[in-house]
Protein backbone atom coordinates (compact mmCIF):
# COMPACT_ATOMS: atom_id res chain seq x y z
CA UNK A 1 0.00 0.00 0.00
CA UNK A 2 1.74 3.43 -0.95
CA UNK A 3 2.25 5.63 2.09
CA UNK A 4 -0.88 7.90 2.28
CA UNK A 5 -3.22 5.78 1.27
CA UNK A 6 -3.35 4.16 4.86
CA UNK A 7 -6.81 4.09 6.31
CA UNK A 8 -7.37 6.13 10.20
CA UNK A 9 -7.95 3.35 12.20
CA UNK A 10 -8.35 2.40 15.93
CA UNK A 11 -4.40 2.08 17.62
CA UNK A 12 -2.78 3.58 14.78
CA UNK A 13 -0.83 7.04 15.59
CA UNK A 14 1.70 9.20 14.00
CA UNK A 15 4.57 6.52 13.72
CA UNK A 16 2.81 3.70 12.88
CA UNK A 17 0.73 3.44 9.91
CA UNK A 18 -2.05 1.00 9.01
CA UNK A 19 -0.08 -1.57 7.44
CA UNK A 20 2.51 -2.40 10.18
CA UNK A 21 1.69 -4.47 12.71
CA UNK A 22 -0.33 -4.41 16.30
CA UNK A 23 2.27 -2.63 19.05
CA UNK A 24 0.90 -5.74 20.59
CA UNK A 25 0.51 -9.23 20.58
CA UNK A 26 -1.82 -11.42 22.58
CA UNK A 27 -1.58 -15.24 22.43
CA UNK A 28 -5.17 -16.56 23.33
CA UNK A 29 -5.76 -19.50 26.11
CA UNK A 30 -7.14 -20.58 28.85
CA UNK A 31 -8.20 -17.23 30.89
CA UNK A 32 -9.32 -19.99 33.56
CA UNK A 33 -5.65 -21.42 33.67
CA UNK A 34 -2.90 -20.92 35.94
CA UNK A 35 -0.13 -18.87 33.73
CA UNK A 36 0.48 -16.04 31.82
CA UNK A 37 3.29 -15.62 30.11
CA UNK A 38 4.59 -12.10 28.90
CA UNK A 39 7.60 -11.65 26.13
CA UNK A 40 8.83 -7.73 26.69
CA UNK A 41 11.69 -8.41 24.09
CA UNK A 42 9.78 -10.49 21.09
CA UNK A 43 10.43 -8.46 18.55
CA UNK A 44 13.56 -6.67 16.94
CA UNK A 45 10.51 -4.54 13.97
CA UNK A 46 11.27 -0.92 14.03
CA UNK A 47 8.14 1.72 12.34
CA UNK A 48 8.82 2.94 8.97
CA UNK A 49 8.67 6.55 9.79
CA UNK A 50 11.32 5.77 12.32
CA UNK A 51 14.07 4.88 9.24
CA UNK A 52 15.31 1.96 11.86
CA UNK A 53 16.54 4.69 14.00
CA UNK A 54 19.33 5.76 12.24
CA UNK A 55 21.05 2.20 12.23
CA UNK A 56 22.47 -0.41 9.58
CA UNK A 57 19.63 -3.04 8.89
CA UNK A 58 22.66 -5.84 10.59
CA UNK A 59 22.45 -3.98 13.82
CA UNK A 60 18.56 -4.58 14.28
CA UNK A 61 19.13 -8.39 13.96
CA UNK A 62 21.47 -8.37 17.02
CA UNK A 63 20.55 -8.62 20.69
CA UNK A 64 20.28 -4.89 21.58
CA UNK A 65 17.48 -4.38 19.22
CA UNK A 66 15.52 -8.16 20.96
CA UNK A 67 15.69 -10.99 22.65
CA UNK A 68 17.08 -13.49 20.35
CA UNK A 69 14.79 -16.59 20.25
CA UNK A 70 12.62 -15.43 23.20
CA UNK A 71 9.40 -14.80 21.85
CA UNK A 72 9.95 -18.83 20.05
CA UNK A 73 10.43 -20.23 23.33
CA UNK A 74 7.28 -18.28 24.95
CA UNK A 75 5.19 -19.22 22.19
CA UNK A 76 5.79 -22.90 22.74
CA UNK A 77 5.49 -22.70 26.37
CA UNK A 78 1.81 -21.12 25.77
CA UNK A 79 1.14 -23.26 23.57
CA UNK A 80 2.47 -26.23 26.14
CA UNK A 81 0.72 -24.62 29.39
CA UNK A 82 -2.41 -23.64 26.50
CA UNK A 83 -1.70 -20.19 28.82
CA UNK A 84 -2.18 -16.85 27.30
CA UNK A 85 1.28 -14.85 26.14
CA UNK A 86 1.39 -11.46 25.50
CA UNK A 87 4.02 -10.45 23.34
CA UNK A 88 5.91 -6.73 22.16
CA UNK A 89 5.49 -5.97 18.50
CA UNK A 90 8.06 -3.66 18.40
CA UNK A 91 11.82 -3.13 19.45
CA UNK A 92 13.17 -1.96 22.52
CA UNK A 93 14.88 0.54 20.75
CA UNK A 94 11.86 1.83 19.65
CA UNK A 95 10.74 1.82 23.79
CA UNK A 96 11.22 -0.58 26.04
CA UNK A 97 8.34 -2.17 27.76
CA UNK A 98 10.32 -3.45 30.28
CA UNK A 99 11.60 -0.37 31.60
CA UNK A 100 9.92 2.38 33.84
CA UNK A 101 8.97 5.91 31.77
CA UNK A 102 11.82 7.50 33.92
CA UNK A 103 14.66 4.98 32.82
CA UNK A 104 17.46 6.60 31.36
CA UNK A 105 17.26 3.79 28.92
CA UNK A 106 13.22 4.03 28.36
CA UNK A 107 14.28 4.88 24.87
CA UNK A 108 17.87 4.12 24.99
CA UNK A 109 20.57 6.66 23.64
CA UNK A 110 22.96 3.93 23.12
CA UNK A 111 22.66 0.38 23.78
CA UNK A 112 26.41 -1.98 24.11
CA UNK A 113 28.27 1.22 23.11
CA UNK A 114 26.33 1.16 20.00
CA UNK A 115 24.79 4.73 19.16
CA UNK A 116 20.99 5.19 18.34
CA UNK A 117 21.26 8.10 16.35
CA UNK A 118 17.54 8.19 15.70
CA UNK A 119 16.66 8.41 20.19
CA UNK A 120 18.95 11.12 20.03
CA UNK A 121 17.34 14.72 20.89
CA UNK A 122 14.26 13.37 21.12
CA UNK A 123 11.48 15.99 22.09
CA UNK A 124 9.04 15.58 24.56
CA UNK A 125 6.20 15.29 22.56
CA UNK A 126 8.18 12.32 20.34
CA UNK A 127 9.03 10.39 23.66
CA UNK A 128 5.58 10.61 24.38
CA UNK A 129 4.21 9.22 20.80
CA UNK A 130 6.27 6.39 21.51
CA UNK A 131 4.50 5.68 25.01
CA UNK A 132 1.22 6.02 23.40
CA UNK A 133 1.92 4.27 20.42
CA UNK A 134 3.60 1.34 21.80
CA UNK A 135 4.40 0.83 25.56
CA UNK A 136 1.08 1.52 27.08
CA UNK A 137 -1.17 -1.09 24.09
CA UNK A 138 1.13 -3.85 25.50
CA UNK A 139 0.59 -3.02 29.15
CA UNK A 140 -3.42 -2.35 28.71
CA UNK A 141 -3.45 -5.91 27.11
CA UNK A 142 -1.57 -7.30 30.25
CA UNK A 143 -3.65 -5.85 32.48
CA UNK A 144 -7.27 -6.37 31.13
CA UNK A 145 -5.89 -10.28 30.77
CA UNK A 146 -4.96 -10.10 34.44
CA UNK A 147 -8.57 -8.72 35.27
CA UNK A 148 -9.96 -11.57 33.34
CA UNK A 149 -7.76 -14.01 34.86
CA UNK A 150 -7.70 -13.29 38.40
CA UNK A 151 -9.92 -15.20 40.06
CA UNK A 152 -7.52 -17.41 42.43
CA UNK A 153 -5.54 -16.62 45.72
CA UNK A 154 -2.43 -17.96 44.24
CA UNK A 155 -3.02 -17.26 40.25
CA UNK A 156 -2.19 -16.51 37.83
CA UNK A 157 1.17 -17.24 38.18
CA UNK A 158 3.01 -14.15 35.82
CA UNK A 159 6.46 -15.83 34.18
CA UNK A 160 8.40 -13.16 31.98
CA UNK A 161 10.44 -14.99 29.19
CA UNK A 162 14.00 -13.30 28.40
CA UNK A 163 17.18 -14.35 26.49
CA UNK A 164 20.47 -12.78 27.07
CA UNK A 165 24.13 -12.91 25.37
CA UNK A 166 26.69 -15.86 25.52
CA UNK A 167 29.03 -13.35 26.88
CA UNK A 168 29.49 -9.96 27.82
CA UNK A 169 32.25 -7.30 27.92
CA UNK A 170 34.73 -10.44 28.01
CA UNK A 171 33.26 -13.00 30.28
CA UNK A 172 31.57 -15.79 28.91
CA UNK A 173 28.47 -16.15 30.54
CA UNK A 174 28.46 -20.04 31.74
CA UNK A 175 24.36 -20.74 32.46
CA UNK A 176 21.81 -21.89 30.12
CA UNK A 177 18.92 -20.56 32.08
CA UNK A 178 18.93 -17.79 34.47
CA UNK A 179 16.12 -17.48 37.08
CA UNK A 180 15.23 -13.76 38.61
CA UNK A 181 13.47 -12.77 41.27
CA UNK A 182 13.32 -10.41 44.17
CA UNK A 183 11.00 -11.48 47.15
CA UNK A 184 8.63 -14.04 46.34
CA UNK A 185 10.47 -17.39 46.29
CA UNK A 186 6.77 -19.31 45.39
CA UNK A 187 8.09 -19.88 41.34
CA UNK A 188 11.77 -19.19 41.60
CA UNK A 189 12.90 -21.45 44.67
CA UNK A 190 10.83 -24.89 43.50
CA UNK A 191 11.39 -23.54 39.48
CA UNK A 192 15.36 -23.73 40.49
CA UNK A 193 15.59 -27.09 42.48
CA UNK A 194 13.48 -28.73 39.50
CA UNK A 195 16.30 -27.40 37.19
CA UNK A 196 19.30 -28.81 39.71
CA UNK A 197 17.31 -32.33 39.21
CA UNK A 198 17.57 -32.28 35.31
CA UNK A 199 21.10 -32.79 35.57
CA UNK A 200 23.92 -30.86 33.41
CA UNK A 201 22.45 -27.63 33.58
CA UNK A 202 24.60 -24.26 35.06
CA UNK A 203 21.53 -22.54 36.61
CA UNK A 204 21.50 -18.42 37.54
CA UNK A 205 20.41 -17.47 40.73
CA UNK A 206 19.55 -13.87 39.67
CA UNK A 207 22.24 -14.27 37.07
CA UNK A 208 22.76 -13.21 34.03
CA UNK A 209 21.27 -9.97 35.98
CA UNK A 210 19.58 -9.35 39.56
CA UNK A 211 16.20 -8.58 40.38
CA UNK A 212 16.88 -7.63 43.98
CA UNK A 213 16.49 -3.96 42.87
CA UNK A 214 13.67 -4.31 40.60
CA UNK A 215 12.18 -6.91 37.70
CA UNK A 216 12.54 -3.73 35.48
CA UNK A 217 8.80 -2.98 34.68
CA UNK A 218 6.24 -5.60 33.60
CA UNK A 219 6.50 -8.21 36.36
CA UNK A 220 7.14 -5.26 39.33
CA UNK A 221 3.91 -3.50 38.00
CA UNK A 222 1.63 -6.61 37.05
CA UNK A 223 2.66 -9.34 39.00
CA UNK A 224 4.50 -8.25 42.12
CA UNK A 225 2.21 -5.48 43.08
CA UNK A 226 -0.79 -7.42 42.56
CA UNK A 227 0.84 -10.00 44.85
CA UNK A 228 0.53 -12.67 42.13
CA UNK A 229 3.05 -15.77 41.97
CA UNK A 230 6.26 -14.44 39.25
CA UNK A 231 9.37 -14.81 38.10
CA UNK A 232 11.92 -13.76 35.11
CA UNK A 233 13.35 -16.73 33.03
CA UNK A 234 16.43 -16.01 31.14
CA UNK A 235 17.73 -18.31 28.28
CA UNK A 236 20.84 -17.98 26.75
CA UNK A 237 20.54 -16.80 22.82
CA UNK A 238 22.86 -19.14 21.32
CA UNK A 239 20.53 -22.21 22.77
CA UNK A 240 17.32 -21.00 21.43
CA UNK A 241 18.19 -18.96 17.95
CA UNK A 242 16.95 -21.70 15.93
CA UNK A 243 13.16 -23.29 15.89
CA UNK A 244 13.97 -26.50 17.53
CA UNK A 245 16.14 -24.83 20.16
CA UNK A 246 13.45 -22.87 20.98
CA UNK A 247 11.11 -26.28 20.98
CA UNK A 248 13.84 -28.25 22.94
CA UNK A 249 14.46 -25.30 25.61
CA UNK A 250 10.63 -24.67 26.12
CA UNK A 251 10.37 -28.78 26.55
CA UNK A 252 12.96 -28.42 29.16
CA UNK A 253 11.96 -25.29 30.74
CA UNK A 254 8.38 -26.77 31.09
CA UNK A 255 8.85 -29.39 32.91
CA UNK A 256 10.40 -27.14 35.87
CA UNK A 257 7.36 -24.63 35.44
CA UNK A 258 4.94 -27.27 35.95
CA UNK A 259 6.52 -28.06 38.74
CA UNK A 260 7.07 -24.47 40.18
CA UNK A 261 3.44 -23.79 39.48
CA UNK A 262 2.43 -27.08 41.59
CA UNK A 263 4.78 -26.26 44.19
CA UNK A 264 3.13 -22.44 43.93
CA UNK A 265 -0.19 -23.93 44.39
CA UNK A 266 -1.13 -22.87 40.94
CA UNK A 267 -1.96 -26.20 39.18
ZN1 LIG B 1 14.75 -9.12 27.69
Amino acid sequence: MPQGMAQPQTGVGRLRAADEPSPVEVVAGDRQGPVLFLCDHASNLIPRSLDNLGLPADALNKHVAWDIGAADVARNLAAEFNAPLVLSGYSRLVIDCNRTLTDPTSIPLASDDLEIPGNISLSGVEATQRTEEFFQPYHTAIADLLAEMGTGDARPAVISVHSFTPSFGGFQRPWEVGVLWNRDERLSAPFMAALARDGDLTVGDNEPYSAKENFGYSVDVHAQDRGLPHMLVEIRQDLIGTPQGALQWAQRVGVAIKEALEAAGCL
